[in-house]
């Protein structure tokens, strides 16, 4: 088979892989354009992040609750111990300790709020979930055809990969890089049919002797004009 052929082969998997990609891009967009979803989306990221501000406040306060029960145990035992003999020194322990209660009362008080909240934020997060397993229900079935076409374009392609490895084996290295040069410079159309001596592409007419070349099985030859490698059939 001619070098060209399977240049050509390549070619025509190419073009189907770029319009497939081309329309499953189109297909991704519309997915994510569907507003209800986004709004859902957004909403359950930000009752998420409220939820985590309230579960690290209630840790907060719950530690804070910790340590002041800490202190007035150890204090307590100064208290009581019978080491502090002194009615001076016991006065004082004692107010210290009277302090030490209230203070206790306010974070225990705090953490209560911070319990409640946390509470709160829990439900709302779980409603925003329940919201958004709707909301993507919905927009499943909203969109289902699009999710239908991409599922099928998506075997398409990878059926179309694996033919493409198969043909891609067969070219000579130096094809592939002159192919994919080519590519890139001419729209993703490298290879062309000649079609009545003519360069599809183009347009260009081709002279006898380059018309002779582009029948060659053996070596590549290229539209004097537009420079795409010619397929003569
Ligand atoms: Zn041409």
């Amino acid at each position: 088979m001619s070098q060209a052929l399977h240049l050509h082969r390549l070619q025509l998997v190419d073009t189907q892989v770029d319009q497939f990609n081309t329309r499953l891009k189109i297909i991704q967009k519309k997915l994510a354009e569907d507003s209800a979803m986004r709004a859902a989306t957004l909403e359950k990221t930000a009752s998420d992040r409220q939820l985590a501000e309230a579960q690290l406040k209630l840790s907060q306060s719950e530690e804070s609750v910790e340590k002041q029960v800490i202190h007035i145990q150890q204090e307590e035992a100064a208290l009581y111990g019978g080491l502090v003999k002194n009615p001076k020194e016991l006065k004082d322990l004692q107010d210290e300790l009277a302090a030490l209660r209230r203070r206790l009362a306010v974070l225990e008080d705090q953490e209560l709020e911070a319990m409640v909240l946390l509470e709160e934020k829990q439900n709302q997060a779980d409603q925003s979930l329940t919201r958004l397993r709707d909301t993507q229900e919905q927009a499943a079935q909203r969109n289902a055809d699009l999710i239908a076409e991409r599922s099928k374009i998506e075997k398409t392609v990878e059926r179309l990969q694996s033919e493409r490895q198969a043909i891609y084996a067969t070219i000579p290295v130096d094809n592939l890089k002159t192919y994919e040069r080519l590519r890139s410079q001419r729209g993703g159309n490298a290879v062309i049919e000649v079609i009545d001596k003519s360069c599809s592409a183009c347009g260009a007419t081709l002279t006898p002797a380059e018309w002779q070349s582009a029948r060659s099985p053996d070596k590549l030859s290229f539209c004097p004009s537009c420079s795409r490698i010619l397929y003569a059939g």
